[in-house]
């Protein structure tokens, strides 16, 4: 018997957030990269939760408390969360005036909203969006090259992390990133190389392997690199180039028989995605929930993709873009797991979960979850006693009782 969704009209009676410490084993270098932490510490994260006047909870990680209070609120406030449509049109047009909601902040609401709406109709979200299946290969992502002994400092080190993901704990395809600045001596295009063909020595011919290299090389760099990617029988090659330049993108891949992948951290969302495909320049299209601001428009480039006949890879894993997968064919082929190191437990929950939200099985694939909404297993208790002061997190310009747009308009006048 089909359970009927509720007739019932819920809204929206607080959108609020909590913010916590919780323990980080990873850092970032001064150009964004995550590394094993030197010394692990404590570091601030903002839980969103949407509620509604029938005491339904939708639950999302990240955002920023004051635009959460600020914006998002008030227009979430008395809408029906059914009308996610809707609500994400009107997120969406607000970014051309606060430009503080960047595409990670929308997909945050998106997917507490997608979460919300789960919980009311007691159904995991890919239920809600039509299942293809109930299972997607994992490709292990490593992290970006390193200096760190017994890390991924060397090609071999590359090669041995490798042989030990596939060999040992079952992934069925690894994805190689690179060297990048500060590291020195990054980039190297033969450094790369190097790294790409120890691994493929370590796992040999059958597993499917990618490379996602530095992003900034020049046209001739990223040819050259292609060309022995492919003398390795590489799948895919991962934005070798500044994304902007469309025809950088349609020269390389014109030249190429190796897949080129993208428009992966470009803005414009689906647009970009429409434009890239009409242009015929890439090979595979790529986007995830936090590139594109949500599942509500990932699933959007899913099925632009697949109409073209065309796959679209996701980009990075957790929730929004596990639940995705789990409605395509042609499009997401696999799962991205990660980012992976030999001196960071993957496995282990954070903090403020009780369970990870992508256990993979011995044979390399990760299960769609079963729980109501995104199926979250939060650890309120935890998140409860590690509360912060939102002092401590505030919009250093924001005065008191001002909100996000009469800052932007303050400033705008001053
Ligand atoms: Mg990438």
């Amino acid at each position: 018997m089909i359970r009927r969704p509720p007739r019932s009209t819920p809204k929206p009676s607080s959108a609020a957030s909590d913010v916590y410490k919780r323990q980080s084993y990873v850092e970032s270098d001064d150009e964004g990269h995550g590394h094993p932490a030197k010394n692990p510490r404590k570091v601030s994260q903002c839980m969103v939760i949407i509620e509604t006047d029938e005491g339904h909870k939708g639950y999302s990680f990240g955002a920023n408390p004051q635009i959460v209070e600020k914006v998002i609120s008030p227009i979430l406030l008395g809408e029906n969360p059914f009308f996610r449509e809707k609500i994400w049109e009107k997120m969406m047009h607000m970014q051309r005036i606060v430009t503080q909601i960047d595409e990670r902040i929308l997909s945050t609401i998106d997917l507490a909203l997608w979460d919300l709406v789960g919980i009311i109709m007691g159904q995991p979200v890919n239920n809600i969006l039509g299942l293809y299946r109930d299972k997607v290969p994992a490709y292990a992502s490593t992290m970006c090259g390193d200096t760190i002994k017994g890390g991924l400092s060397t090609p071999e080190e590359y090669g041995n992390f490798a042989e030990w993901c596939v060999k040992e704990r079952g992934y069925r395809a690894v994805k190689l990133h690179g060297w990048m600045p500060p590291i020195e001596g990054a980039p190297d295009p033969k450094k790369d190389i190097m790294a790409c063909a120890a691994v493929r020595e370590a796992v040999g011919e059958d597993i499917p392997l990618m490379l996602d290299s530095y992003h900034f090389y020049s046209r001739m760099e990223a040819l050259w690199i292609g060309r022995e990617l492919e003398k390795l029988n590489f799948y895919w090659f991962e934005e070798p180039m500044d994304e902007s330049s469309m025809s950088s993108y349609k020269w390389l891949s014109d030249q190429l028989d190796i897949p080129v992948i993208g428009p992966e951290t470009m803005t414009g969302k689906i647009s970009t995605r429409a434009e890239w495909i009409k242009n015929d320049v890439v090979d595979i299209l790529r986007g995830g929930v936090g590139d594109l601001g949500g599942l509500t428009p990932l699933m959007k480039v899913a099925h632009l993709a697949e109409s073209y006949n065309m796959a679209m890879e996701v980009h990075g894993g957790k929730e929004g873009n596990l639940h995705a997968l789990g409605s395509m064919r042609l499009p997401g082929e696999f799962y991205e797991r990660g980012l992976l190191h030999p001196h960071v437990d993957y496995e282990k929950p954070p903090d403020y979960l009780n369970e990870i939200m992508d256990p993979m099985d011995d044979e390399g694939f990760i299960h769609m979850p079963t729980g109501n909404g995104l199926g979250w297993k939060i650890n309120h208790d935890y998140i409860n006693d590690n509360l912060i002061n939102d002092d401590a997190v505030s919009y250093t310009h924001l005065r008191a009782h001002e909100t996000v747009l009469d800052l932007v308009c303050r400033l705008l006048l001053e």
